[in-house]
């Protein structure tokens, strides 16, 4: 096992921990340690809201969830001899829930997913599902099943939702610029268009006490993917993945978070993960230069690891860019997938889920998402494909009708006096 740099103990909140870590964008927030190129190392990672949601059977910590508190990120560390505008190569060695089974944090055999409510968040259906909702899964080696969602199961594609590097002052000022710019379109929107810096709840790891409101008042909420990586949460990022990172600063500063057992392609129900705590092993090294060798001004490329479940049928779904009310949009991938989406709901309904239930699983499951076409005016076509072997039945459409969902159990519609 690699050195730990950043241990975590599961029976305190982040902010009483050996190292502090953070939960905002800043070069001035102090690597938590330093390693050398060609080095691995562990970090321990806490699930995004550091404990707050529970293992039980309601959704009100999900409605009531601290969302300026997220994510609780490890790092950064700071890579020997790295400078702006080199790439710098971040190997996932290993990556796993915590390991010790039974507990009250995510990722101690257990995780969940959340839907959020349009008033805390939202989510890809948010105008659908304006409300909170919740399942938890329970993990057995690889794979997650949950008593929230009956009659399905399948292996976790194991992944950081969220790791990058730190971004240069200059490139702070265009976060905060262009967000702040796009705030101002539309500032009372419900939920907001975009989040300015937070001092409120900001984690800032080691920065020096003169300089935290300083820091805190300009340092990029964590929530969205940038030109540094971040929230890209892209469930290809499983064990053996090779990410490429532009480095902006001295060191690099990496930092990681937000780890994921599972999670469908969009993260469409915005905590649409299987979210949880637990470890991740990595290991870095340098291309100098590399940014102007590869062509990488900003953002991220990477190679994903080879480690995905072995399904080989699916079952699929498209949506165009027309709304629910018949309005034609013009090549509106965005629109496309959320019917697509919808369509696959409506569709699991028939077999006895419930519209959330079916949100939650296409959210956590590995589902893959496609712009199958962009081109053909004025329809865009979006695709969604659900591995049909996650099913405890058959989920194809037949003339004998759907399987029923009965009290967790599936029966066949036949023997079901109910219809
Ligand atoms: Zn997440």
């Amino acid at each position: 096992m690699p050195e730990v740099l950043f241990p975590l103990d599961s029976t305190k909140p982040f902010t009483e921990q050996e190292k502090t870590g953070h939960n905002r964008w800043h070069p001035d927030i102090p690597p938590v340690a330093a390693v050398k190129p060609g080095d691995s190392f562990r970090a321990e990672v806490r699930e995004w809201f550091d404990g707050a949601i529970k293992n039980d059977d309601s959704a009100e910590d999900i409605r009531d969830a601290p969302l300026k508190g997220v994510h609780c990120l490890s790092g950064p560390f700071a890579v020997e001899g790295a400078q702006p505008g080199d790439l710098l190569v971040v190997d996932i060695l290993d990556i796993g829930p915590i390991p010790q089974e039974e507990g009250p944090l995510a990722g101690q055999g257990w995780g969940y997913t959340g839907v959020f409510p349009k008033n805390n968040g939202g989510g890809f259906l948010t105008d659908q599902f304006p409300d909170a909702y919740k399942a938890i899964w329970d993990f057995s080696g690889q794979t997650a099943s949950s008593r929230h969602i009956p009659g399905v199961s399948y292996t976790g594609m194991v992944h950081p939702g969220l790791m990058g590097t730190a971004p240069s002052p200059e490139l702070l000022a265009t976060w905060n610029k262009r967000e702040g710019d796009l705030i101002a379109t539309d500032p009372q929107r419900i939920p907001p268009l975009a989040l300015p810096p937070e001092p409120d709840q900001a984690i800032l790891g080691n920065v020096a006490a003169e300089q935290f409101d300083r820091v805190a008042g300009e340092a990029a909420r964590t929530a969205p993917p940038r030109e540094n990586g971040g929230n890209q949460d892209i469930k290809n990022l499983t064990k053996g993945s090779r990410v490429f990172y532009p480095v902006f600063v001295e060191g690099g500063h990496l930092s990681v978070g937000d780890l994921h057992f599972s999670q469908g392609d969009g993260e469409i129900t915005f905590c649409g993960a299987i979210e949880m705590g637990g470890y991740i092993d990595l290991h870095v090294d340098i291309i100098k230069g590399g940014m102007q060798t590869y062509g990488v001004s900003e953002n991220a490329i990477f190679m994903p690891g080879r480690t995905d479940p072995q399904y080989s049928e699916w079952l699929a779904f498209s949506g165009t860019s027309v709304t629910l009310e018949g309005e034609q949009k013009y090549l509106d991938s965005q629109l496309a997938y959320q019917r697509a989406i919808l369509h696959a709901i409506d569709y699991l309904t028939t077999f006895g889920y419930t519209p959330e239930q079916a949100y939650l699983l296409l959210g956590a499951a590995p589902i893959e998402g496609r712009f199958s076409g962009v081109v053909d005016i004025p329809n865009s076509c979006a695709t969604v494909y659900i591995p049909t072997e996650i099913f405890d039945f058959d989920p194809r459409p037949s003339a004998e009708g759907p399987t029923q969902i009965s009290g967790g159990v599936p029966v066949p519609r036949a023997a079901n006096p109910a219809l």
